[in-house]
């Protein structure tokens, strides 16, 4: 166990962690039912209210909508509280394009704001000077799935009379004060992508507890249609068709009954990552604001300091605890700003996709330094489907990572 296994020696670990997705015959009773049933889609399915319904219920939310993903999930609900062409709609620096691509799709504009850097959430602080006359919604992101401060985003918007969008594509099962996420905002949504903490392979919902966005968002989502039962709107919205089909909603419903297990496991091995990883200098956990009752752990996150690593850069210790069979990675890829798509373009000279309503908003300019840090130097993410494994299994990851801190100087050596 003394040589890295980066430098040849034996690994902590040969053994794999849990695959991902798990499912047994409850995923293949729903799906077979609703392939039996001829009816595989519906204006929308039965499946699909069904599954709606009960996601909502479990998130304490009213109503519940389902979508073909959690992109189109974002994108109604901004449109179904107001945001058009032009307005401003804030997101944190730090999350996967898709939060602010988004806002892009209906003509708005994304406008960055710094996370904090020891929940890796919106900086509630830095949320009022970014506000100005265009801002229509502020879009909180429950990173990884801890919840982002609710209760500061949510006084922030009333103050301003912003709408707030959640975007839990991470957060299934996460609660704040108890109460599920995705039911404090205007909206809420969530994604069933193949990655996520339950899935459909692709798929998503909206969450409120409005009866007029709700069925404005069901219009959005159904070509425009108003439904028998509609009382609020008056008139057909332009829209798409952004239905999911019964087949993923059977899958989903399956999903729903273990996701109360599967989110305790991974709190679990969270908890145990939290006790261990901080007893090593140079490895630091997240901070859980009080707010939180209830964190989902799509990614496990964790701060890594180079300097107490000898110097050992981020990308460095990773390979490292590849190379010891464990798999985890960096955020490179997730400060939003730095994607090609919106940087300097050399041919146009701005941004090749924001026209702003005063010309092309030039995003080179644009610099929060904590999510760039945690990009590009000292963020850490274990994907969910470790979490699920057992105590011995995140003792491994522990090992890893004390193995790696003892030979530090092998592998600034051998590097
Ligand atoms: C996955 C994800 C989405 C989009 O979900 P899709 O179902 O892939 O469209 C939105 N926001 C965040 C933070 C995500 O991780």
């Amino acid at each position: 166990m003394s040589t890295l296994a980066i430098n040849g020696g034996d690994a902590v670990r040969t053994k794999p962690f849990p695959t991902w997705p798990i499912w047994d015959q409850r995923e293949v009773d729903q799906v077979i039912e609703v392939v039996r049933s001829g009816q595989w889609g519906g204006i929308p399915g039965s499946k699909c209210r069904e599954f709606a319904s009960a996601f909502a219920q479990l998130q304490n939310a009213t109503y519940g909508i389902a979508v073909m993903n959690g992109t189109a999930a974002l994108q109604v609900a901004l449109r179904a509280v107001g945001v058009g062409a032009g307005d401003e709609v804030i997101v944190p620096a730090l999350t996967w394009i898709a939060t602010a691509q988004a806002a892009l799709y209906i003509g708005a504009v994304a406008v960055f704001c710094d996370v904090e850097p020891d929940t890796f959430n919106l900086d509630v602080a830095q949320l009022e000077s970014l506000i100005t006359s265009r801002t229509k919604a502020i879009v909180p992101v429950h990173y990884g799935g801890m919840p982002a401060n609710l209760d500061a985003v949510i006084a922030v918007a009333r103050k301003h009379r912003l709408a707030v969008i959640e975007d839990c594509a991470h957060a299934h099962g996460a609660t704040w004060h108890d109460r599920g996420v995705g039911s404090w905002g205007d909206l809420g949504a969530f994604s069933f992508q193949q990655s996520k903490v339950i899935t459909s392979g692709e798929g998503g919902c909206i969450l409120t507890n409005d009866r007029h966005l709700a069925e404005l968002s069901a219009s959005l989502i159904n070509c425009g249609r108003i439904q028998k039962d509609d009382e609020t709107l008056v008139e057909h919205p332009f829209a798409y068709n952004f239905r999911m089909t019964d087949l993923q909603a059977a899958l989903l419903l399956a999903q729903l009954t273990r996701l109360e297990e599967l989110t305790t496991r991974r709190a679990a091995s969270a908890d145990l990552l939290d006790a261990e990883l901080s007893r090593i200098d140079g490895l630091s956990p997240l901070r859980r604001l009080s707010g939180v009752t209830r964190q989902a752990y799509y990614q496990y996150h964790f701060r890594y300091d180079p300097e107490q690593f000898d110097g050992l850069s981020r990308e460095d210790f990773c390979k490292a605890m590849n190379a010891e069979g464990i798999p985890c990675g960096t955020l490179r890829s997730q400060v939003v700003y730095k994607n090609p798509l919106f940087g300097a373009n050399p041919v146009r000279g701005a941004s090749a996709v924001i026209p702003g309503p005063n010309g092309l908003i030039d995003y080179s300019e644009v610099h929060c330094p904590v999510a760039e840090d945690i990009a590009e130097r000292s963020g850490v993410v274990i994907p969910q489907y470790v979490l699920l494994g057992s105590a011995e299994d995140v003792a491994d990851i522990v090992r890893a990572a004390r193995k790696i801190r003892d030979h530090v100087r092998e592998v600034v050596t051998a590097g």
